[in-house]
């Protein structure tokens, strides 16, 4: 990275306090609430993530609406970070807050199917192409049962995963490549089991090294965003996925496309737009417009070798799903969302202004003469600190600059642009509008002045 005259970590530093006072003269109501939330809430919030944003305290929430949101303090913010994707379609999709309210007089919960379940696996099928599903609450969730079902029907005991990724709270995945060993993440709070036994790490964009990693015919599984969006926006190389799929089927491993963020490539997600065949899919987050669910699928073949290994074990619990999963009132979020969120309609107008929003981000980043780069998948991007947009993992570690992007984090939520708290990432939803991309570039011109 060029090093701007005011980006030395000085500069950096001197600029993040003066941010800081900043917000703390501007949130009264939002300093207040974290002073009093912290009396019974760990750090003060709900979930201790809720802490990562680089604000003095947390931004304390009124409501949000469409791509805006409105916090305790009265001020209103261009949404780019949007839940970090659960409210991609916006928040509140009115069919979806629609269909919440008229099944919630209804019932909420009741352990069995509701009368939606028919209608609700077509359109899965429709939407995202393949034909057979499960459901969960969460991503997480969807994962971590996808993965006992692999091991379960291969017999095989190992799970790939690539460097640098991130498939929710599953601790087979939480993992890292150190020195070309798999390794526990340093990270992981009460880490006791040895998952490096059982999980294998890959570098991304690189067919030698997937190839290494599965010859043995020991992986049941390759669990991978189609590209990496949780270390920073790294994108496939042209032909990665042929390759990677090829090397699958070669060696008789699942392939399993998590398109939890990567929903954000088009309608239907990315192995859709693409033409790849997955085994198996998950989405979750934005999957049912921003109600915790989560849905993933499988292919008919696939689908039989689970009806089978089920009957062969013996009766008890399976240690996959949990009470509330395909509860009446998610169906119901899922059917409104599946109808008219995951539309061509809606995606056109975000992908739109999306490509505008990485036009003027490369612009402006250009008419300051820095050498940073901006990578796009559809409606979410990301800037970079470095002339080339990284190919893997090892790449974002390089070139990121963790402080300086603390400062532009807080310096744009000081002047109404919410990013998401992790890398300089942007979401584009249905409900943005030409004025709130004009709001960010104004804020990165105004931050790069
Ligand atoms: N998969 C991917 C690709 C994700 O990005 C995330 C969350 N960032 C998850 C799974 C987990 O989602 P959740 O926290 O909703 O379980």
């Amino acid at each position: 990275m060029t090093q701007h005259p005011a980006l030395t970590p000085a500069a950096i530093a001197q600029r993040l306090a003066a941010e800081s006072q900043r917000f703390i003269a501007s949130h009264p109501q939002s300093m207040a609430l974290a002073d009093a939330s912290s009396a019974h809430f760990l750090f003060g919030v709900p979930l201790h993530w809720m802490r990562d944003w680089p604000s003095p305290a947390s931004l304390f929430v009124q409501q949000a609406h469409g791509a805006r949101l409105e916090c305790v303090d009265g001020h209103g913010y261009s949404d780019f970070c949007l839940g970090d994707t659960g409210a991609m379609f916006g928040h509140s999709p009115a069919p979806v807050a629609q269909a919440i309210a008229t099944q919630a007089a209804r019932g909420l919960t009741s352990m069995l199917p509701s009368a939606q379940t028919a209608e609700v696996g077509a359109l899965l099928a429709a939407t995202f192409g393949l034909p057979q599903w499960q459901m969960a609450l969460t991503a997480s969730d969807a994962n971590r049962f996808l993965l006992r079902w692999a091991r379960a029907v291969t017999q095989r005991p190992q799970l790939l995963v690539f460097d640098g990724c991130y498939h929710g709270a599953v601790d087979d995945t939480l993992v890292d490549l150190a020195a070309g060993q798999t390794v526990a993440r340093p990270s992981i709070l009460g880490q006791v089991h040895n998952h490096a036994a059982f999980t294998r790490i890959a570098p991304f964009n690189n067919l030698a090294a997937l190839e290494a990693a599965l010859a043995d015919r020991q992986v049941a599984v390759l669990l991978a965003e189609p590209a990496l969006t949780n270390c920073g926006l790294v994108l496939p190389d042209p032909g990665f996925w042929a390759g990677a799929q090829a090397l699958c089927q070669r060696y008789g491993t699942l392939l399993a496309l998590d398109e939890t963020h990567t929903l954000s490539t088009g309608c239907g997600g990315y192995a859709r737009v693409h033409g790849l065949a997955p085994e198996l899919l998950v989405v979750g987050k934005a999957v049912a417009g921003g109600l915790p669910c989560a849905v993933y699928g499988f292919s008919d073949a696939l689908a039989e070798r689970m009806r089978q290994a089920k009957q062969a074990a013996p009766e008890g619990h399976s240690g996959i799903g949990t009470t509330l999963a395909g509860n009446a009132l998610t169906l119901a979020a899922l059917h409104a969302a599946l109808t008219q969120l995951h539309t061509p309609a809606s995606y056109a107008p975000m992908l739109a202004l999306a490509d505008a929003l990485a036009q003027g981000l490369r612009q402006c980043i250009a008419a300051h003469g820095l050498d940073w780069s901006v990578t796009q998948l559809g409606a979410r991007m990301e800037l970079h600190c470095s002339a080339q947009p990284p190919r893997n993992a090892d790449d974002v570690r390089r070139s990121s600059q963790p402080a300086l992007e603390s400062l532009l984090h807080l310096f744009m939520l000081n002047r109404g642009v919410l990013l998401t708290p992790f890398h300089c990432m942007l979401l584009v939803s249905p409900a943005t509008t030409a004025a709130d991309v004009q709001k960010v570039l104004d804020g990165l011109q105004a931050f790069l002045a």
